[in-house]
């Protein structure tokens, strides 16, 4: 069974003065390989080398990178892991990339549900956030963990019966930032919410 640690929780806050605060969440997996799932943002750098250290680990014992989607507080520290391959998916195309560092250059490949990249360790495709975010499914001796990047926006989204959906056609118009967000989480789970019904 594959063991999980969470290096960075991640967050996404407005500050006092106006300013957002934004990092992905920073997940190490130890299976047959050692993987990363997302890398964070800038100001997290020596955090996230602290994280490994604290596991035994430098950024060159990473094998494997996984990038559940392209955004900045998710991506900006891929280039501290040089012996990695790297998994993202781009422009909601199936087919990702990823770097052998041996070759010296770029292959691509398919990048679908199911596709097992370690021992106990698989992808699942979970477009909503953007359209070519992927989750990674992991068995742990606790059962099945899925690291989804930000399929869920909020603790709450977890039971999708109990969000609110807006419409089309909303008024664009927001007072506050928070407001702005709140449609934007909400548009988040209903795009979400089609997907699933959709499988
Ligand atoms: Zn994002």
């Amino acid at each position: 069974m594959a063991e999980i640690k969470v290096l960075i929780e991640g967050i996404h806050k407005f500050l006092d003065e106006g300013k957002l605060r934004i990092c992905s969440t920073v997940t190490l997996i130890k299976s047959d390989k050692n993987i990363l799932v997302d890398t964070g943002s800038f100001l997290d750098k020596d955090k996230l080398i602290e994280g490994l250290k604290k596991e035994g680990l430098t950024v060159e014992e990473i094998d494997i990178v996984i990038l559940t989607h392209l955004h900045l507080d998710h991506l900006i520290n891929i280039y501290l892991f040089k012996n990695a391959k790297i998994f993202c998916k781009f422009n909601g195309k199936s087919s990702g990339q990823f770097h052998i560092p041996s070759e010296e250059c770029l292959k691509r490949t398919e990048i679908e549900d199911n596709i097992k990249i370690a021992k106990d360790v698989e992808f699942l495709l979970t477009p909503g956030h953007t359209p070519d975010s992927i989750s990674v499914v992991v068995n742990t001796n606790k059962g099945k963990v899925v690291i989804a990047g930000d399929a869920f926006p909020k603790e709450e989204f977890v039971d999708l019966e109990s969000q609110e959906f807006l419409g089309y056609g909303q008024d664009m118009e927001f007072d506050t930032e928070e407001e702005a967000q709140r449609f934007l989480n909400n548009l988040d789970s209903r795009e979400f919410k089609r997907w699933v019904e959709e499988k």
